[in-house]
């Protein structure tokens, strides 16, 4: 069974950004970019059912500009087999790349298709559900455990009030949670052999994909800086603040 992975290349977890002067977005010149993490969570879980023997082959996507090669890299060494790119210089939004992986698996008809729940850049959570919707298939976002059972897939979601597993019929998308597994170091050896993997690069329009931006950011602004604490002298002060003032209790 073949396993499509999406891998967005995104500002690193640890880098803390800065809102642009005139509001427009967030500076990402010169700042660290990496695999998205939830990403790197799916390229781990298709290499770990590679290694159980249920998938044969693992295939990682990345859509956006060639430096997105070094992501597609970093996939390929945590053990994807190749990597195809979807090189554009437009910026893309969730219904862009949605369309995009459609075509992806029409073209290469996985089994399996796992994405990240979201990407730490827009918080969007919105291209698996898209892309469920759009290629017509099943889908179990927020996976906490996969397994296959069968010609079925049963997915373990994390759930408001706790755990919930449900059945899928395959072929189908699944998005990840933190808690599926944690993702193994990547090796030199194995960035070494990542450097020979298959790369194949095309273009939305090679794709029949239109991917204008749809939605336009008006305005990004940080968020309002936190006010200055105060110090009680005794539990019945915080208390009676508690109850008078904030009335939170
Ligand atoms: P989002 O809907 O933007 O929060 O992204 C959810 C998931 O979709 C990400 O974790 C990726 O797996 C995938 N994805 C989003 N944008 C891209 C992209 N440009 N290239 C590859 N995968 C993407």
């Amino acid at each position: 069974m073949k396993a499509l992975i999406a891998v967005k290349r995104v500002v690193d977890a640890n880098v803390k950004v800065q809102v642009k002067s005139d509001g427009s977005g967030v500076d990402i010149a010169n700042v660290k970019m990496s695999m998205n993490p939830f990403d790197e969570i799916a390229v781990e879980e298709a290499v770990r059912l590679k290694e159980k023997g249920i998938v044969t082959e693992v295939i990682a996507v990345s859509c956006g500009d060639a430096k997105c090669q070094e992501t597609l890299r970093t996939a390929m060494a945590i053990g994807a087999d190749r990597g195809i790119l979807v090189e554009t210089s437009e910026e893309l939004q969730p219904l862009a790349v949605a369309k995009l992986l459609k075509a992806l698996v029409e073209k290469e008809q996985p089994q399996l298709v796992i994405l990240g729940k979201q990407a730490i850049d827009d918080d969007a959570n919105q291209t698996g559900q898209m892309l469920a919707a759009l290629a017509d298939l099943p889908q179990a976002t927020f996976a906490s455990k996969v397994e296959l059972a069968g010609d079925k897939l049963n997915v373990t979601r994390e759930v408001d009030g706790g755990l919930e597993t449900i059945s899928l019929s395959l072929p189908a998308v699944v998005t990840t949670d933190l808690r599926l597994n944690e993702p193994r170091y990547v090796t030199l050896p194995n960035i070494m052999k990542a450097k020979k993997k298959q790369l194949d690069t095309f273009k939305p329009e090679d794709l029949g994909v239109d991917v204008k931006p749809r939605l336009k950011t008006l305005k990004v602004s940080e968020p309002p800086k936190r006010g200055a604490g105060i110090k009680v002298p005794d539990v019945a002060t915080l208390v009676d603040k508690l109850k008078n003032e904030a009335k939170v209790i």
